[in-house]
């Protein structure tokens, strides 16, 4: 750690991987400048401490029912979490203020802001009361974060009824008011499950214009030009895009599951740029068939692979019991399946030329950083995005339009690792990974964002 300079920063991330990791990230990087950290954390799906002994964690009680715990559905989740968990933030909050207030002379640290997810609505208003500096961060990419407020309008005015079907030759027409998605990802971003999160919109964006300033933690300049000059825009808060922030501190340490390390070992014995990877992170759910259909597709393109199938991730099953007996047998020969991987070690790994990703920011933003071009399969809200960036703005993967049949799925293997076009991505996907990778060495555009934020916290 760099030495204390008497300041501390709380953190408040939302209780889900893809936002525990970069915030966990930022406190590192920060506690590393010299500041030092609470986190406030919610009982449900608490972040192992362990794993961060310089940091003070606060836990909250959750207020979730069992089922709320175990739902699915991440929409309604984040709205039970935002009306469960206000009361026990603001009592946190609010006594951790007065205890810094009573310290002695020779303990005091002065508490100098707030960094919350953009998805507790709360905290603002809340922070606001207790004039306490606040900033909004943002796992998002930063296109989506900004565009995203436009939902709610295209539900009312243009998209609902939904108009045709996914057959219909427009849907593949770009959205204007939300490039680069196409008019079937916005009838799939606007499925009822996301109509809850319609309410927030004009709360988030009111909360994020009177905040102190939005760090992005996962993107930068190189990833995100245009967006971030629209928000400086939009927003008129200073904004940091200081990512990805995995960069500064590599590992996995802040897992919610046990990565299976012994993949590690495994990939060395093969050959470099042999092997795909395969992981939908750590919310997505598929049904059996479709468990088949990856299967068959895996097994058909003779490619090797390391395939991550979370427990609980298939429905109605535990794991992946429904591949019958005798095609695991096949399986085993070429590949491996774990609960869970040590993604960042594994994408840095010389034997893995490709990832079949549902293209969460994290994932995608990890694959860009280790060079590895991506075969997209976004399911829901942000990756639809994500995904479009991958394969039609800066063409470093194939995109399966949600087709989880076999022969697709063996047939992007094939473009990807057999083809000339996997050659031409691979060598887009290069140039890409070192204009990220100079972003934040020194003099960069994201490690220059960083000093600057670094600067702006302590100056409160
Ligand atoms: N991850 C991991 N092991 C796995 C799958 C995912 O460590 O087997 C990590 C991955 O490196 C990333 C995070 O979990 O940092 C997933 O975040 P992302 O935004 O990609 O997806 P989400 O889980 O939010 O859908």
């Amino acid at each position: 750690m760099g030495k204390s300079n008497g300041l501390r920063v709380i953190m408040f991330p939302l209780p889900l991987q893809g936002c525990i990791n970069p915030m966990l990230q930022l406190a590192k990087i920060l506690h590393s400048r010299g500041f030092s950290i609470t986190v406030i954390h919610t009982r449900f799906n608490a972040p192992k401490t362990s794993n961060h002994p310089l940091f003070t964690f606060l836990e909250i009680p959750h207020g979730l029912s069992e089922t709320e715990t175990r739902t699915r559905d991440f929409t309604h989740l984040l709205a039970a979490l935002n009306r469960t968990c206000e009361s026990p933030f603001r009592d946190c909050l609010t006594k951790l203020l007065q205890s810094a207030d009573s310290e002695t002379e020779e303990e005091k640290q002065k508490i100098s802001c707030l960094i919350y997810d953009s998805g507790w609505i709360f905290t603002q208003p809340l922070a606001q009361s207790l004039n306490l500096p606040k900033f909004v961060l943002s796992t998002y990419k930063v296109s989506f974060f900004l565009d995203h407020f436009v939902l709610p309008q295209l539900r009312r005015e243009r998209y609902l009824p939904l108009q045709g079907s996914i057959t219909n030759s427009e849907d593949d027409d770009l959205v204007e008011e939300f490039p680069p998605l196409r008019r079937k990802d916005i009838f799939r971003l606007l499925d009822a499950e996301t109509e809850v999160l319609d309410s927030y919109s004009d709360l988030i964006l009111e909360t994020t214009k009177a905040s102190s300033g939005i760090i992005f933690v996962s993107s930068c300049e190189e990833l995100d030009h245009d967006s971030l000059i629209q928000a400086r825009e939009d927003f008129q808060v200073p904004i940091f895009a200081i990512g990805p922030s995995h960069s500064y501190f590599p590992g996995s340490s802040s897992s919610l599951f046990t990565p299976d390390e012994t993949c590690i070992p495994w990939l060395d014995n093969q050959e470099d740029k042999s092997v795909i990877y395969v992981s939908f992170g750590s919310g997505v759910t598929i049904n059996e068939s479709e468990l088949l259909e990856i299967a068959w597709g895996l097994r058909n393109s003779d490619q090797s692979f390391l395939w991550v199938v979370r427990v609980g991730s298939v429905h109605g099953k535990k794991w992946i019991e429904a591949i019958p007996e005798e095609m695991i047998g096949g399986l085993n020969e070429k590949g491996r399946i774990v609960k869970w991987a040590p993604q960042q070690d594994v994408l840095k790994h010389r034997a893995i030329g490709g990832f079949l990703t549902h293209n969460g920011w994290n994932s995608t933003v990890e694959s860009v950083s280790e060079g590895v071009p991506m075969i997209c399969l976004p399911f829901f809200w942000d990756q639809l995005l994500n995904a479009r960036f991958v394969t039609d703005i800066w063409m470093v993967g194939v995109h399966l339009e949600n087709r989880i049949e076999r022969n697709e799925i063996e047939k992007s293997i094939r473009r990807l690792f057999s083809e000339t076009e996997g050659e031409e991505i691979r060598e887009r996907m290069e140039l890409l990974k070192e204009k990220v990778g100079r972003s934040v060495k020194q003099n960069g555009s994201a490690y220059r964002s960083l000093e600057r934020l670094v600067d702006h916290i302590t100056s409160f």
